[in-house]
């Protein structure tokens, strides 16, 4: 089994192959002498190609020794005789009696009678089969493991030529290109953008094409893949290190280990030097193995085996990436179909930002979080998404039909005609009420008794600024300034924040926009800032803390702030105040910018209005002092039932556990209401609650007339709100607050359902 292989033969077969696919002869003309090569390098009377396509068919698309009137007419299902079996099991089969098999069928227009022994090799690429290579021989024949490394190998070059669609034409071409595996299956990860989406998979970070399949100089392949594994081999222990030192042990350096051990496993480097020895490049000898795990990972039962083979997926996919270099990687897909939905392994923001966003309808992440910089660019761009989806991107294929269920976290992966046509009823359904909701943009924001409320939208990066116009919303009573950091490879300095906020200014046209300072820490973390070792991020040092400790951040983006403004309104907001204390020392550092700007003779801004949110308990007790000290006040109600209940609103086990219309959030919401009203300074509310129907007339039934909300929510809201009668849901309320029910969200909807609001 061990016996040093001779690979000649098959080097010799592989050059004759290059040479006949770089010939200009016609496809079929090419067939013919490819099938002959095949035969007689590997020392057999017949050779024959099947390509699968769409509907599961196998069609035999050239032959040598078989009649060639067979060509186009003998077609098999998959699991129909040898060759189908073949196809189903995406195994080689190697049989010397093969017409005493139980799967075999006679074909009589090909007379194959005659032929004792077949050898036949799925064509797989990316862990699909394309179809099947097979050769026979009249007489009874053992054939050897290295025969069938090699006709595996031919496979692997016979893939390429396939699925670049190098192939003779037939009638009835329907989906000869898109040749796929047919099982539907369901993918589940974790929802991060809800919202449903029905399109076609355009795969990222994987793909490229190999350029070269068949290798010049075996020897200098050989010395590449060394290099490639060594140098593969050395990152993953200063990974390994590098987890180490930072998070001590346990299961992310468990995990990291199995891939080291893998990595170095001898039998998955032997495989890939022999394919490299049989003839290939580095590039596809590692692709070959690769395509055999994951054949091997689609018709593994067992899940342990199936984490197991997709870690070796993950190291191919990784030793590819060290032999053609960063990004090579990469598909570069121009030509997205009008309905994309894109798979990926990772993706950083700036390369889905990439992406014409008119065909982007879905995104799925192999892995990636909710806090992710591409989530957030993804809500931005209000595209569902869903991440740990573990094994994506060896599943899915390009131009698979998906149905992205980013409510239920769920991937529908080519599905059968029924469900595909079901939730497409439903995406219409959808995209008709937003239409709904785009035409109503220009009714006004009143409820039925005449209470005026003002809608605003929350953004983070300047290409938001669009749905501000387009929801015909009042303002931004959000800017979340740290986004941008956090998608930017570096601490953008002051010319760059300057230019930032004045895009921002210049989008929104006048629209008064309300810029909250850096909110970072917690889950907002910056590539270039150390992540914070405290126990417990979201109370530990973030935001304004951060801010008064390092007094230069923020002054250099007050700075920027007065600059962009110049002329215009600026709307100061600071987050995670937790006393007024600290308010008062963030305004200290706001006056000591403005008079720095007005010494400077800089234009300033035409007025100032400096406001805080309300996150944090504690600054309730003091709000007579803290109405004294600013202009407006914005409640953060994500952090503040965080907070209130200590839940933390990132883990998925506590963060729907208490709910926002609690009787205690509730009256915790209306004495900060009270409390405001009385002082005479606006209040408003800029948490998820404000976005959510139901949520939001129960704020307005407490008395808000001001929310900030993201900007799909305002339609939702204004139609709402134009139903409710806030009066009498103030009435009904107060009614309840006393409550002591876990919340009082039932006796809302069926307070919205009795008058016929909707929510
Ligand atoms: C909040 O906490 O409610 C809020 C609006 O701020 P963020 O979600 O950015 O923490
Ligand atoms: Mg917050």
């Amino acid at each position: 089994m061990n016996a040093k292989k001779n690979w000649v033969g098959s080097r010799h077969l592989l050059r004759q192959l290059r040479d006949v696919m770089a010939s200009d002869g016609a496809p079929s003309e090419r067939l013919d002498q490819i099938t002959h090569f095949i035969a007689e390098g590997m020392v057999a009377e017949v050779c024959s190609i099947y390509v699968l396509r769409r509907g599961g068919k196998l069609v035999l698309y050239g032959t040598e020794g078989l009649r060639k009137d067979a060509i186009f007419r003998t077609q098999l299902n998959v699991g129909e005789g040898l060759i189908g079996y073949i196809a189903e099991r995406t195994r080689s089969l190697a049989l010397a009696d093969a017409q005493n098999h139980p799967r075999f069928a006679y074909k009589p227009e090909t007379g194959e009678e005659i032929f004792q022994s077949l050898l036949g090799v799925p064509i797989l690429r990316n862990g699909r089969v394309y179809g099947v290579l097979a050769i026979q021989s009249q007489l009874a024949r053992n054939f050897a493991e290295e025969e069938i490394e090699t006709l595996e190998t031919v496979a692997m070059v016979l893939a390429e030529m396939i699925s670049g669609g190098d192939l003779p034409e037939i009638e009835d071409r329907d989906g000869l290109d898109q040749v796929i595996a047919v099982h539907p299956e369901i993918l589940s990860g974790s929802r991060l953008n809800a919202g449903i989406a029905k399109g076609y998979a355009v795969v990222h970070g994987r793909g490229a094409a190999i350029s070269q399949t068949i290798a010049e100089d075996t020897a200098i392949e050989e010395e590449r893949l060394k290099d490639a594994l060594v140098e593969m081999q050395s990152s993953l222990d200063t990974m390994f290190e590098d987890t180490r030192r930072r998070y001590g042990s346990g299961e992310h350096l468990e995990i990291l280990d199995a891939y080291r051990m893998i990595a170095d496993d001898r039998g998955w480097s032997r495989r890939i030097g022999e394919a490299v020895r049989g003839g290939l490049t580095a590039e596809a000898a590692v692709a070959k193995v690769q395509n055999e795990t994951r054949a091997r990972m689609a018709a593994a039962p067992n899940p342990y085996i199936r984490e197991r083979l997709m870690d070796l997926d993950d190291l191919a996919y990784r030793l590819l990436q060290y032999l053609m270099g960063e990004g090579a990687a990469i598909e570069g897909d121009s030509d997205l179909p009008e309905e994309a939905i894109l798979v990926a392994r990772t993706i950083g923001p700036a390369e889905l930002l990439d992406y014409d966003r008119s065909c982007l309808c879905g995104l799925v992440v192999d892995e990636g979080s909710a806090t992710s910089h591409t989530a957030i660019v993804a809500k931005a761009l209000d595209i569902p998404m869903i991440c740990n989806v573990r094994g994506a991107i060896s599943r899915i294929e390009k131009n698979d039909r998906l149905l992205l269920d980013g409510d239920a976290a769920q991937v529908h992966v080519r599905p059968g005609d029924e469900l595909w046509n079901s939730f497409a009823e439903s995406v219409d359904i959808r995209n008709r009420i937003r239409a709904e909701y785009v035409a109503s943009r220009d009714l006004a924001a009143v409820t039925e008794d005449g209470e005026a409320v003002s809608l605003q939208i929350n953004v983070g990066l300047p290409m938001e600024l669009q749905s501000l116009h387009d929801s015909g919303a009042d303002g931004v009573g959000l800017c979340r300034t740290e986004i941008p950091f956090m998608i930017s490879a570096k601490f953008p300095r002051m010319d760059a924040q300057t230019k930032l906020y004045t895009e921002i200014y210049d989008a929104a046209r006048g629209k008064p926009v309300v810029f909250r300072t850096l909110d970072i820490g917690g889950d907002k973390l910056l590539p270039y800032f150390r992540p914070s070792e405290d126990d417990n991020p979201a109370m530990g040092w973030r935001a304004l803390r951060i801010a008064l400790d390092r007094p230069s951040l923020l002054r250099l983006q007050l700075r920027a702030l007065i600059r962009a403004a110049s002329g215009r309104e600026l709307h100061v907001m600071f987050p995670m105040v937790s006393e007024v204390a600290e308010l008062k020392a963030a305004k200290l550092l706001f006056e000591q910018e403005f008079d720095r700007a007005r010494r400077n003779h800089e234009e300033l801004p035409s007025h100032t209005r400096i406001g805080c949110m309300l996150e944090i308990p504690a600054l309730a007790f003091q709000l007579p002092q803290l109405l004294a000290q600013v202009d407006f006040l914005s409640i953060g109600s994500n952090d503040l039932a965080q907070f209130l209940f200590a839940s933390d609103r990132n883990n998925p086990r506590v963060a729907d556990r208490y709910d926002v219309l609690s009787p205690a959030m509730l009256r915790f919401l209306k004495t900060v209401r009270y409390e405001a009203d009385k002082a005479n300074v606006p209040v408003s509310l800029c948490g998820e609650m404000a976005g959510t129907p139901i949520e939001a007339m129960a704020l307005i039934g407490l008395g808000f007339r001001r929310l900030s909300m993201p900007a799909g929510s305002i339609g939702a809201v204004r139609v709402m709100l134009r139903g409710l009668n806030a009066k009498e849901l103030s009435k009904f309320l107060q009614g309840q607050l006393g409550s002591s029910n876990h919340s009082l969200r039932d006796l809302l909807v069926d307070f919205a359902s009795q008058n016929h609001i909707v929510v």
